[in-house]
């Protein structure tokens, strides 16, 4: 095969934040916005790529070296392969893509396991679907610096329209919940503001201090705490708000799912309005512009619940609202925002 598309789409997650990389779970499901890559075999060891913005680079094949720019996600997939010893030639890459960048709606992993995919089908690498998954992490983890988990992945590869993608990121197992029978619209705003999760920022620090939790739990996982509750109120403040953040948001995506199955969108917005306030409050990942749009949605009765998605400091809120009731109220808060913080948010499709 010399010529290969693949389509990837973005995710956006229910509940379930900050989890992935404490071993807990999760509950993304997909966005229309996608990412669109053509793929054509050279038979020289080059690389090329162009994506939109007017972006190109190009590189030799075992040359790769982070650059701490956009391309380090497409060098880190190439990087990983041939470390794992895999036999690849040059490549034309065209991407194009309408998943706003940085926005905490995954464009990252639409465009790793999107090359990964396309990689993967091209040279026959019999690669599954998780071991690309994990691949895609680790292009975050080892090349770009960005210590994110599998959510993002995971999402990106498995994630259906209507469907949540219900995913414990300790064992990879998972089951489709829909979504189909439920009545509400989710609304996706995206702030305008793009977090920077590549660079050594808060992120990166969140993890930190997490390990450094259970290291002083002498736990290997915060995930154990699901399991075994042990008091952590010993902890300094600033852990024991971590820590508390991720015991009780893994406790809330269990209970989402089951509002979800007794069709309970009063409960299941209720979680989404508590899953921000940890965030924001205990987790430290929020900013004025995302709690604003987030307080903004407690003046509408028809709005059951929202919070912000996505690892933080920037990025989208979700609200869930009755059926045909979203995008009304979604522009109304999209102009008082405008009017306040001179920034112009958009809604995202679901
Ligand atoms: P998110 O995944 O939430 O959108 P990240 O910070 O994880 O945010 O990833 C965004 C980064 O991924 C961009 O700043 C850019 O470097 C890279 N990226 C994403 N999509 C593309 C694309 N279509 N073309 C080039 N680079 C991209
Ligand atoms: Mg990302």
């Amino acid at each position: 095969m010399n010529e290969i598309k693949i389509k990837t789409h973005g995710r956006v997650n229910l509940i379930g934040e900050h989890t992935d990389y404490n071993g807990g779970w999760v509950l993304p499901t997909s966005i229309s916005q996608s990412t669109e890559i053509k793929i054509k075999k050279r038979s020289d060891d080059l690389i090329t790529i162009r994506s939109s913005a007017n972006r190109s680079h190009q590189y030799q094949l075992g040359q790769e070296a982070p650059k701490k720019t956009w391309s380090d996600y497409l060098e880190g997939v190439t990087f990983l392969l041939l470390k794992e010893k895999y036999k690849l030639q040059g490549m034309d890459l065209e991407i194009h893509s309408t998943i706003p960048e940085g926005s905490g709606l995954s464009s990252s992993a639409a465009l790793e396991i999107g090359v990964l995919k396309g990689i993967n089908e091209m040279f026959q690498l019999n690669l599954s679907i998780n071991d690309i998954a994990k691949l895609g992490q680790r292009v975050e983890n080892e090349f770009v610096g960005a210590r994110v988990g599998i959510m993002d992945q995971m999402a990106v590869s498995y994630c259906q329209p209507n469907t949540a993608l219900f995913l414990d990121t300790q064992n990879l197992s998972s089951e489709m919940i829909d979504l189909a029978d439920l009545k509400f619209d989710l609304v996706i705003i995206n702030s305008g503001i793009k977090h920077q999760l590549s660079a050594e920022n808060g992120y990166n620090q969140r993890r930190r201090e997490c390990e450094e939790a259970c290291r002083l739990l002498n736990i290997p996982s915060l995930r154990l705490l699901h399991h075994k509750p042990l008091n952590f109120d010993s902890l300094p403040l600033v852990l024991k708000k971590r820590v508390g953040h991720v015991y009780s948001e893994n406790q809330r995506v269990h209970s989402a799912i089951e509002a979800i199955r007794k069709k309970d969108l009063k409960e299941l917005g209720a979680l989404l309005y508590k899953s921000h306030s940890s965030l924001s409050i205990d987790y430290q990942v929020s900013i004025p512009e995302i709690d604003f749009l987030v307080d903004e949605f407690k003046n509408y009765p028809q709005i059951y619940g929202g919070r912000m998605t996505g690892g933080g400091f920037g990025g989208s809120v979700i609200a869930l609202t009755e059926k045909g009731e979203g995008k009304n109220i979604a522009d109304k808060i999209i102009s008082k925002y405008w009017a306040k913080f001179n920034t112009q948010a958009t809604i995202i499709n679901y």
